[in-house]
């Protein structure tokens, strides 16, 4: 492929080679004993990058493309590959840098261009800081659909990882949910208060995040010393997980029972020093096909500590549809219960806009205090370098390292 027309826009050769692993090895010694090397991780899409293929956002995308685990991952980084992250934080660069322009003329001739309207400078700062805030936005749905609610892995709860924990007393439906809502049979269903033993974990995508979901044994006191182990363990799940769901039979109503593993979990609510449960709080009503119309009259103090109440019946899969939705906006990203996925700036993409947030910060409490235009000046071009470092305008050599050193090979 002669350059430019190439990923890389230099000259490329492809050799297809027979499956194979003999051939495969003799074809890649004799490459190598003509001259060549074997590519550094990232090194195809560098070249494309640094040939300017690529912006360093694009080039991001690649490597989160490569790695998406779902489909709204992968469309999320399709998003950033078309030039999404890119192209909004150029754009808020160049309005900068004609702030800079502006203030800059001042220093110099004053005189003939006429007084700076200070106005218009603090009215361009605002908007600019806000646009950098609606990046900025995008962060956490970045984050969830790489990484989702929990980090994979057999007893993750065990390493103190998180996901979603479901809670609640024996037989309210907590096994029950689990199956429906991954359509499996993974988790054991009996009428026999106790059976679940042990904490379950099924993986599941809600909206494109992947998450993992604990079941754990109905929490209560246990004279049977297996299922007093298996107690243990729920509350160590529900202490770390990112979201727990308090599930409660919507037919018996708030029970001596719930109130019992409320107060264990949760001692004078969220946020006290008495609560183990350091995530999100939902409570699901299970069981509403035996509850009528009828709404779970909660404690006022209960209430409080969830901030939505969600009606489900496992057994039809009514309401599972709502659960998701409030998951999603308790994760904080509930434009994603829609499938609207858009392109997410990343950790390093956030760090930057940060650093520009700031300096804006520092160009408006210039303006406000009166300061030279020196000072001015210095905070818009900190803020230009920090948005250039986003798309790779300006960037320097170890973060183009940082970078490229997590592709993996042959990228
Ligand atoms: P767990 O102990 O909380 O895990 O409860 P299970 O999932 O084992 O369910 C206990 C019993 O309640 C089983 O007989 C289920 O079939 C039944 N059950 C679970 N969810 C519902 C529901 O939404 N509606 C009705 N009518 N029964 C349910
Ligand atoms: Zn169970």
């Amino acid at each position: 492929m002669l350059a430019p027309r190439s990923y890389t826009r230099e000259d490329v050769i492809e050799l297809q080679v027979h499956g194979g692993p003999v051939c495969c090895r003799r074809v890649l010694r004799a490459a190598i004993e003509a001259g060549a090397r074997p590519a550094r991780p990232g090194e195809f899409t560098l070249r494309a990058f640094l040939n300017g293929r690529l912006d360093l956002s694009q080039a991001e995308s690649v490597m989160q493309l490569v790695e998406a685990r779902t489909a709204a991952a992968a469309d999320s980084a399709l998003a950033g590959l078309r030039g999404g992250v890119g192209q909004e934080v150029r754009q808020i660069r160049e309005g900068v840098l004609d702030v800079l322009v502006e203030v800059e003329a001042r220093i110099d001739f004053e005189e003939d261009l006429g007084p700076l309207d200070t106005d218009a400078v603090k009215r361009d700062v605002a908007a600019l800081q806000r646009d950098i805030e609606a990046a900025l936005r995008t962060a956490r749905q970045g984050a969830l659909l790489r990484n989702g609610l929990q980090a994979r892995g057999r007893r993750a709860w065990e390493e103190g990882r998180r996901g979603v924990a479901i809670v609640g007393r024996p037989n309210v439906g907590k096994s029950s949910l689990l199956n429906a809502w991954t359509r499996t049979d993974r988790a054991i269903v009996t009428d026999i208060a106790g059976t679940t033993r042990d904490v379950l974990e099924a993986d599941l995508v809600v909206g494109g995040v992947p998450l993992t979901l604990l079941d754990t044994a109905g929490i209560r006191d246990s004279t049977d010393e297996v299922e007093a182990i298996g107690v243990g363990r729920s509350q160590a799940a529900a202490s770390n997980a990112d979201i727990v769901l308090m599930v409660v039979d919507a037919s018996a109503g708030w029970t001596e029972a719930d109130q019992v593993i409320y107060s264990d979990l949760w001692g004078k609510g969220p946020g006290t020093r008495s609560c183990r449960v350091k995530g999100m709080s939902l409570l699901v009503a299970n069981k509403a096909d035996l509850a009528g119309n009828q709404e779970v009259p909660l404690p006022l103090p209960v209430k409080e500590a969830f901030r939505s109440v969600v009606r489900t019946c496992a057994v039809s899969r009514d309401g599972l549809g709502s659960l998701e939705e409030a998951i999603l906006q308790l994760a904080g990203a509930p434009q994603l219960a829609s499938g609207g996925v858009s392109w997410a700036v990343n950790e390093r993409q956030a760090e930057a806009l940060v650093r520009a947030h700031e300096a804006l910060m520092g160009v408006s409490q210039s303006v406000q205090e009166g300061l030279p235009y020196d000072c001015w000046t210095i905070d818009l071009r900190a803020a230009a370098i920090a948005l250039g470092e986003v798309s790779g305008d300006e960037v320097a050599e170890e973060v183009l390292d940082s970078v490229f050193s997590r592709f993996c090979l042959g990228k």
